[in-house]
């Protein structure tokens, strides 16, 4: 074992003892620490003045009670999280998570990956991440809006334009990106607009940040088959989820010639032999927030399955885009022995590591969820920039930007993996990129 390895494996085991009853966390982390061993022996010095101690503990973390009151009248109490993880590049960025599986390992692992993901667009945004294990399923607009209101209550004091700026992520999308906006506003009698992102268009949003993480996410897929002298067309595509990463990855990737022959939500999933009527799906997830079952009541050729598992489709290309951990090495080795070749995450941490490992074996093309689903983190930063200006960008101008943002991200990836000996192994090259960024800006601010 080289020294750069032992060093890295002390570290890990250390973190392991420190922050226990955290699987999530633990596999994020696992998996920049083993790209890391290759930047130490080339570049010892980022082990230098704690570095990685430095880099894999949060800034701050913040841990609130969130007391609700139900259209029935009772009193219920859910638990707020705000991880400010890192903000040497810039005010802590990183959207919310309303769902009952979160808890502090959740929202820590989602705010160190951020932090590299960012690093990665290049633009000025450090990594945090929040939410509440409050369950936003059936709950009524009222009972919504008081649960975000009660949550901003609290989380107020911890954010601002210059300080930390989220966004939505699952159970956040703009609805209650609004509700949170409004109680902020009253709470701080300010119209400060580049606190949050994901906002309304006609109150400081931007146009394609809705669009923006499923975009992003097939922009990157077609650049990794380009350069592997693939593209799209006539592609079959499965999609998992149906919220808001995946509608727009189904949407693009039809867009540029593909059949999309899947999506799910966490009731089964529905094969699509013929393609996805995104019109229909949108107005099934988005309007009448029903289950997929809905979208096979109206759409020709569509069936439903609430057995089995979507990764048994034959397909080209495969984007999970629900949530952590959604493909184990048995549905990986069936990806694999399905014909896919190309695996591209829109969500945070879809892929297990025995998954990663069967992908690693099989010579699958793979861009890990810190590089293929940084669309939309990018585009909040190019809302930010349009608040600061009190300017509006065009549709065209803003997806372009995005359309570039994905280019240089996946170059960069490429680039590094290479410049390091591994080339094709994007997951290394992502985060040997976005750490080096990172750990540059850190040790240049002292030690902090
Ligand atoms: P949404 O809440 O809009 O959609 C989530 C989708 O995933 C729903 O279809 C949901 O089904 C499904 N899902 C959630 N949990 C499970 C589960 N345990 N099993 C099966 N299906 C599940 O969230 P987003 O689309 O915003 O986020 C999806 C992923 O993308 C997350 O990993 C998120 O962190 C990541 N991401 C999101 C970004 C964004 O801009 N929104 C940016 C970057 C990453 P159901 O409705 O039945 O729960």
């Amino acid at each position: 074992m080289s020294a750069a390895e032992q060093q890295v494996n002390e570290y890990y085991n250390k973190l392991l003892k420190r922050n226990a009853g955290e699987p999530e966390f633990h596999q994020a982390v696992a998996e920049v620490l083993d790209s890391l061993k290759v930047v130490l022996s080339k570049d010892p010095h980022y082990a230098d003045y704690g570095l990685i101690q430095r880099l894999c503990e949060p800034e701050r973390q913040v841990i609130f009670r969130v007391p609700w009151i139900s259209d029935n009248g009772n009193v219920h109490v859910a638990r707020g999280f705000r991880v400010q993880f890192n903000s040497a590049l810039g005010p802590y960025k990183g959207g919310l998570r309303f769902h009952p599986s979160v808890n502090l390992g959740i929202i820590k692992f989602l705010g160190f990956e951020q932090i590299f993901k960012n690093s990665l667009t290049g633009l000025p945004i450090g990594g945090g991440k929040g939410g509440s294990d409050f369950d936003p399923k059936g709950r009524s607009e009222g009972e919504i809006m008081r649960f975000c209101q009660s949550f901003m209550t609290e989380l107020h004091r911890h954010i601002g334009e210059y300080r930390d700026v989220p966004a939505g992520d699952i159970g956040v999308g703009g609805r209650e990106i609004g509700f949170m906006f409004g109680q902020y506003r009253r709470l701080t009698n300010n119209h400060e607009s580049g606190v949050l992102t994901g906002k309304g268009l006609t109150w400081g949003g931007s146009l394609v940040r809705t669009e923006a993480t499923g975009y992003g996410c097939v922009y990157f897929t077609a650049e990794m088959m380009k350069e592997h002298g693939d593209d799209l067309s006539g592609a079959k595509v499965i999609v998992s989820g149906s919220g808001n990463v995946a509608i727009y990855a189904v949407e693009k990737a039809q867009e540029l010639g593909a059949t999309v022959v899947g999506f799910s939500d966490s009731s089964g999933w529905v094969h699509t032999p013929n393609g996805v009527d995104v019109e229909l799906l949108r107005d099934v997830k988005e309007k009448r927030r029903a289950r997929v079952s809905t979208y096979v009541e109206e759409a020709q050729g569509a069936t439903f399955h609430d057995t089995g598992s979507i990764w048994d489709l034959e397909a080209d290309v495969a984007l999970p885009c629900a949530t952590q951990n959604e493909i184990s090495g048995d549905n990986a080795q069936k990806l694999v022995d399905n014909g896919v070749r190309y695996v591209a995450e829109g969500a945070n941490m879809p892929s297990t590591p025995e998954a990663i490992e069967v992908f690693r074996e099989n010579g699958i093309h793979f861009g890990p969820g810190k590089a293929a689903n940084a669309g939309g983190v990018a585009t909040s930063a190019l809302e930010m920039q349009q608040n600061a200006s009190r300017d509006s960008w065009s549709f065209e101008y803003t997806d372009q930007r995005l359309h570039h943002t994905m280019k240089q991200i996946f170059r960069r990836s490429a680039d590094t993996a290479a410049e390091y000996g591994h080339d094709g192994d994007y997951i290394l090259g992502a985060n040997i990129a976005g750490f080096r960024k990172v750990a540059d800006a850190m040790l240049a601010q002292g030690i902090i």
